[in-house]
């Protein structure tokens, strides 16, 4: 009998779900309101998870997304669950635009931890990518003037500081953080660390890991604007070198699967729960069997 397995942490992670109700909720009160008096522009600023297919579902609720604060003149603004830079915010509220914070309350406690250590006199190290939206929210909360490193190579190079403290972009990987801190410690005196990373994203990598090294294919499914399904694939075909990342179901070819009487599945955070059942299906239509048994990992 042939057998899918799909990691049980594939899929949206609590910041994604929490950003995806705020959305349709404020959408939902908007539709009452143009029933009576007439209705605000919605808009998240940047998509507001990094999977088109849900980004579409909302647009279709009337949330629209937009590039930059200078397109927003009224109305309200989700903010998603990456954060925005505070000057984006003051930008907005200056407009008198209405401030949806659905900021992930993980990504919040990393911009707290950047601002307190650079109030008391830290450099601040942000272990992330950083062009990333997050890591630059992150970066917008550290007080002007501090020091501020985000790659290894400037702090290699780095010279004169006495104290740093180190947060990281959530959806980093904890040797990556490690390689900063021992880094750090070597050249700095005094180094705090905190330990910012979720852990919705180290077990969704562990138990994908776990799936790619049971199955004869693993498939990775998200967005490919989606930096933690990319991340995702990229870990599993380190253990699986037949993992494909894809999008969507239809995006499944026949050839992924030849030969293949194990299937396993993951899905990044922001990937919605009916495009990892579009896949199954897909995967039943592929193989034609009648009996296929799926189980989930955990
Ligand atoms: S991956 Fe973690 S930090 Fe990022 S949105 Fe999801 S729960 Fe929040």
């Amino acid at each position: 009998m042939k057998r899918i397995i799909i990691a049980s942490s594939a899929g949206f992670c609590f910041g994604v779900k929490r950003a995806i109700s705020i959305a349709n909720e404020t959408a939902g009160k908007a539709a009452d309101e143009e029933r009576g008096a007439g209705r605000l522009p919605i808009n998240s600023l940047g998509p507001l998870i990094h999977n088109p297919q849900a980004v579409e579902e909302l647009e279709k609720k009337g949330v629209h997304v937009v590039e930059s604060v200078d397109e927003i003149a009224c109305g309200k603004v989700i903010v998603r669950s990456h954060g925005i830079t505070r000057s984006d915010g003051e930008a907005l509220a200056a407009k008198g635009v209405k401030i949806i914070d659905a900021t992930c309350p993980f990504v919040k406690k990393a911009q707290e931890h950047a601002r307190s250590l650079s109030r008391e006199g830290y450099a601040v190290i942000v272990v992330g990518d950083a062009n990333h939206p997050e890591v630059k929210s992150i970066i917008s909360y550290i007080e002007a003037g501090t020091p501020t490193i985000t790659s290894l190579a400037d702090l290699r190079e780095s010279s004169g500081i006495r104290k740093a403290g180190i947060v990281a972009q959530t959806t980093q990987s904890f040797e990556n953080m490690m390689e900063f801190v021992s880094v750090a410690l070597k050249i700095i005196p005094e180094v705090r660390v905190y330990n910012t990373i979720c852990h919705a994203t180290v077990l969704r990598q562990k138990e994908s890991v776990a799936v790619a090294r049971k199955a004869d294919a693993m498939i990775v499914l998200g967005g490919y604007n989606s930096a933690n399904t990319r991340r995702l694939a990229e870990i599993c075909s380190e253990f699986n070198p037949r993992t494909s990342h894809i999008e969507t179901a239809a995006e499944l070819s026949p050839e992924m699967l030849s030969g293949v009487s194990c299937a396993g599945v993951t899905a990044g955070a922001s990937t919605p729960e009916w495009i990892i059942e579009e896949l199954v299906g897909r995967i039943r239509t592929i193989w034609k069997e009648e009996k296929i048994q799926v189980s989930y990992y955990q």
